[in-house]
């Protein structure tokens, strides 16, 4: 068995901060009152996931977000039989529940799961709405608040990884990005409690540091990653020192590209 890496929320839990950057709330909100599926693409920490929370939260829906890889299968999603002390039973996996309930099932970096869940997806995602349990023989008709959410991140994929063009045209598209300096600064301050004007140096770095050029970077500096610095700066810790192990590090092994990432901070801190 595989290791499935779940997280249910319920919208009892304390509502999370959400910073609009676009028409993105309305867009979700008449995707799913159409009932139809929804595909995030956008950089790693750029607020897909809090997005689909606060979705979660604002539509008073239960949300099953499973973080996808290479060794996910089918019946990590849809469910499998175990033995109990009465012999063997079903367990519903996260993306039964979700169809069951009427919940939001969100397949996070979608791109990393094996190819054999995109024939229990499709299904799901046109008007069909069914998901078929082969193991069981049940055909399971979504309830009708059932939403299904994928995301990744286009930087990340290869010729074999990417989607099918007949997966990805079944979901309403949106394209997130790191978002405007203020909206960023604002975001800042919100998850960190730091000084607006640290928050707003912090933002003017990133901003220099994602216009260098690329070659040695896998990726840019994330709004995630900012929220890190912010908090480590506003608890005291050396600028510097910040910088280096919350935007530097993180970024790179390369000495040089370290040192040069280094050099750009010393013009902020
Ligand atoms: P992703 O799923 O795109 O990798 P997350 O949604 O986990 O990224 O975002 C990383 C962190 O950045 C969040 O935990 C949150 O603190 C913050 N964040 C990013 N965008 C927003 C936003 N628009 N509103 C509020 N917080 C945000």
């Amino acid at each position: 068995m595989t290791t499935v890496n779940i997280k249910i929320s319920n919208s009892s839990e304390r509502e999370l901060f959400y910073q609009q950057q676009n028409n993105e709330v309305s867009l979700f909100e008449y995707a799913y009152s159409h009932q139809l599926p929804v595909l995030i693409k956008g950089p790693t920490g750029c607020g897909k996931t809090r997005f689909i929370t606060h979705m979660a939260q604002k539509l008073n829906k239960p949300l099953y977000t499973v973080a996808c890889h290479d060794d996910l299968t089918a019946g990590d999603l849809v469910g499998r039989h175990l033995i109990g002390p009465n012999g063997t039973y079903w367990q519903d996996g996260p993306l039964t529940k979700a169809v069951r309930e009427g919940g939001i099932c969100y397949l996070d970096e979608v791109v990393e799961a094996r190819k054999d869940t995109t024939v229990v997806l499709h299904p799901l995602a046109d008007d069909r709405r069914v998901l078929p349990l082969e193991r069981t023989g049940e055909l399971i008709e979504a309830a009708p608040g059932f939403m299904l959410v994928v995301s990744y991140n286009p930087g990340y994929q290869n010729l074999l990884k990417g989607m099918k063009p007949s997966t990805r045209q079944r979901f309403v598209a949106l394209r997130f990005d790191y978002p405007s300096p203020e909206i960023e600064q604002n975001i800042i301050i919100e998850e960190s409690g730091v000084e607006p004007h640290i928050a707003f140096k912090l933002v003017e770095l990133a901003q220099a540091l994602r216009k260098l050029e690329q070659s040695d970077l896998d990726e840019v500096a994330s709004t995630r990653l900012l929220i890190y610095a912010a908090k480590m700066m506003s608890s005291g810790m050396n600028p510097m020192e910040v910088c280096r192990c919350c935007l530097a590090e993180p970024l790179t092994d390369d000495p040089d590209t370290i040192k040069a990432l280094m050099d750009v901070a010393s013009i902020y801190f």
